[in-house]
């Protein structure tokens, strides 16, 4: 079922999760755990992320340093096409143009509509660890809206290849990223609505959000978002602090700020367990208003930790 008709049908606030695949070489424990461990609270879609290639430099007996370049958490596919059948929950997984080309990526999509998959979350992923800035794959997307573009003319039976004829059209509900404190590389929070519109009107079903801790700041770009014209679901993406760390790790890589309260409250905590109960209880506060404001659906960044987004749920729903 597609995530956009599961939205539209639910009169009430609905539940998804964002796992990760497993590093290569693990097998699929964790994330079937995870799952297990929040069948009961009846999640209506699981979110599988995708990760690029990274650079990696070895030193060869030789002494001579060798660069490489491997993906440590592959599988995205697959996982995504098992946890389907295996649990009958729709999955989304991620597309990325960031290290991939346009065939491969409608190679991906024919396989996904092959798998019985009819979602995914159309991104542009971020450059290669070391890149400045993003650069686009040779053969691949920019941005995200052009990515959203292809998936688009899937719908129409239009696909890479002009010559082929009596072409089956593929139909995936597509989400696409928004962020509420601006993406990083944004030059002012206008022109980065603007292009969030622009992945909108290339098709884009919903929206959903990158991590924020405080609720004000979904509220306001919500609101700014409707200003602008842009009428689809707008779904906040909840993460439940379990790291002392994210303190300061959580800012640094997503660009987000903590308020000062919680911020405070992570300094004071003496490791990760006490961390935890801080992160958790804000989190649950967060979803408790969403909620009651009536929020489409709560989108929780679980990546393979249940026992924090089972309390959330447990509060919540
Ligand atoms: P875009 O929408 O392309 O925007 C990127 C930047 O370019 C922005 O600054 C935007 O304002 C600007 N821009 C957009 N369009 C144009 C244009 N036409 N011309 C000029 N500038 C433009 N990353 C992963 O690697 N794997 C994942 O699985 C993953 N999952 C995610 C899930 C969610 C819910 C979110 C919020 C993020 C996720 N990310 C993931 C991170 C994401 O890939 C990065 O945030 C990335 O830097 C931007 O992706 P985007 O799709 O928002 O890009």
């Amino acid at each position: 079922m597609k995530v956009i008709d599961i939205i539209n049908k639910s009169e009430k606030t609905i539940f998804s999760f964002e796992l990760l695949p497993p590093l290569k070489g693990n097998d699929a424990g964790v994330i079937t755990r995870t799952i297990e461990s929040l069948l009961d609270y009846n999640p209506q879609y699981i979110n599988i992320t995708t990760h690029r290639e990274e650079q990696e430099y070895r030193e060869l007996a030789d002494g001579t340093i060798e660069k490489r370049a491997i993906r440590k958490r592959p599988g995205t596919v697959a996982i995504a096409a098992s946890i389907q059948y295996k649990y009958g929950i729709p999955v989304v997984p991620h597309i990325l143009c960031g290290g991939f080309t346009k065939s491969e990526t409608e190679y991906m999509l024919i396989d996904l509509n092959f798998l019985g998959i009819e979602n995914v979350l159309a991104l542009r992923g971020d450059g290669i660890k070391g890149q400045q800035v993003f650069q686009p794959t040779p053969g691949g997307h920019a941005n995200a809206n052009e990515l959203v573009k292809q998936i688009v003319d899937l719908r129409e039976g239009k696909y890479l290849d002009s010559d082929l004829k009596n072409n089956t059209p593929l139909d995936f509900c597509i989400g696409v990223a928004g962020y509420p404190e601006k993406h990083f590389e944004s030059p002012n929070p206008e022109l980065d609505l603007q292009y969030l519109k622009q992945k909108v009107n290339a098709g884009a079903d919903y929206i959903v959000t990158q991590m924020f801790f405080d609720n004000k700041k979904y509220f306001d770009f919500v609101d700014r978002c409707r200003a602008a014209g842009i009428t689809v679901p707008i779904i906040p993406g909840l993460k439940p602090i379990n790291l002392k760390n994210q303190l300061t790790v959580l800012p640094k890589i997503f660009s987000i700020d903590l308020p000062q309260e919680l911020a405070l409250e992570l300094a004071r905590c003496k490791d990760n367990d006490a961390a935890k109960i801080v992160g958790t209880e804000w989190a649950i506060h967060q979803a408790k208003e969403l909620v009651a404001r009536n929020v489409p659906s709560l989108h929780i960044y679980t990546y393979g930790i249940s026992d924090n987004t089972r309390k959330i749920v447990e509060a919540v729903f």
